[in-house]
């Protein structure tokens, strides 16, 4: 099994070689090929099983295949449920991107968002965020979320767990209903099965 017999593109294959990875992890060689297809993908992954590669190289390659918007509306969201992760998740978002015409961005609070703010008004494809903040920046106008075509969430279950669960129902309005979704969760309790189901829309099941 190799990342190339996956369908992945030259440019991911290139960043992908640059991190020294050789193979594809087992969620990754599960979870890659259905995003491909564009089909939505619930999966049951805990960290360190090399997740965030298998989100984020598919989303990639789905948004360097359309055709290039001028604009850059934001067709990718990827929420998480802290700021740590949210770092983690837009500094591999970066690196896999390197070799692509796309720009991203992170949002999380806490700190200051005037620098935030600044980078999604340059455009950005990706937007790797936290609940909150994103909340707060959409009621403030810096964000729009109607061009989404592409929606990630990461560590459902600690999402639930920290209190987000309002959030992100508020979130999903603001998003179309027409879009891909990929779900991410260590554990399967019935407030996350119920939460998938709200969410997703025919999902491939995928374990690591
Ligand atoms: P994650 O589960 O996404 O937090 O990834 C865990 C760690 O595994 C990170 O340090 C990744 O850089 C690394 N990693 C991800 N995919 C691979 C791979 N196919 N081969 C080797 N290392 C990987």
């Amino acid at each position: 099994m190799s990342f190339k017999s996956l369908g992945l593109s030259e440019p991911l294959l290139k960043a992908i070689s640059k991190k020294g990875y050789e193979t594809p992890s087992p969620i990754q060689a599960k979870a890659i090929p259905p995003v491909l297809e564009g089909k939505d993908v619930l999966a049951s992954a805990q960290t360190g099983t090399g997740k965030t590669a298998g989100f984020t190289l598919p989303l990639l390659q789905i948004l360097s295949q359309n055709s290039y918007q001028k604009h850059r509306p934001i067709r990718a969201l990827i929420l998480t449920p802290t700021r740590e992760l949210a770092a983690q998740v837009y500094a591999n978002v970066k690196e896999y991107s390197e070799f692509l015409n796309i720009r991203s961005a992170v949002i999380f609070g806490g700190v200051n968002q005037k620098p935030q703010v600044a980078t999604i008004r340059q455009g950005i494809d990706i937007l790797v965020a936290t609940p909150g903040r994103l909340i707060d920046l959409e009621n403030q106008g810096v964000v729009s979320l109607k061009r989404v075509e592409l929606f990630v969430l990461d560590e459902a279950d600690r999402m639930l767990d920290m209190g987000f669960l309002r959030d992100i129902e508020r979130i999903m309005k603001l998003i179309p209903s027409k879009r891909q979704n990929l779900m991410f969760s260590a554990t399967f309790s019935k407030d996350i099965k119920k939460l998938a189901y709200s969410i997703l829309n025919n999902p491939i099941l995928v374990e690591a």
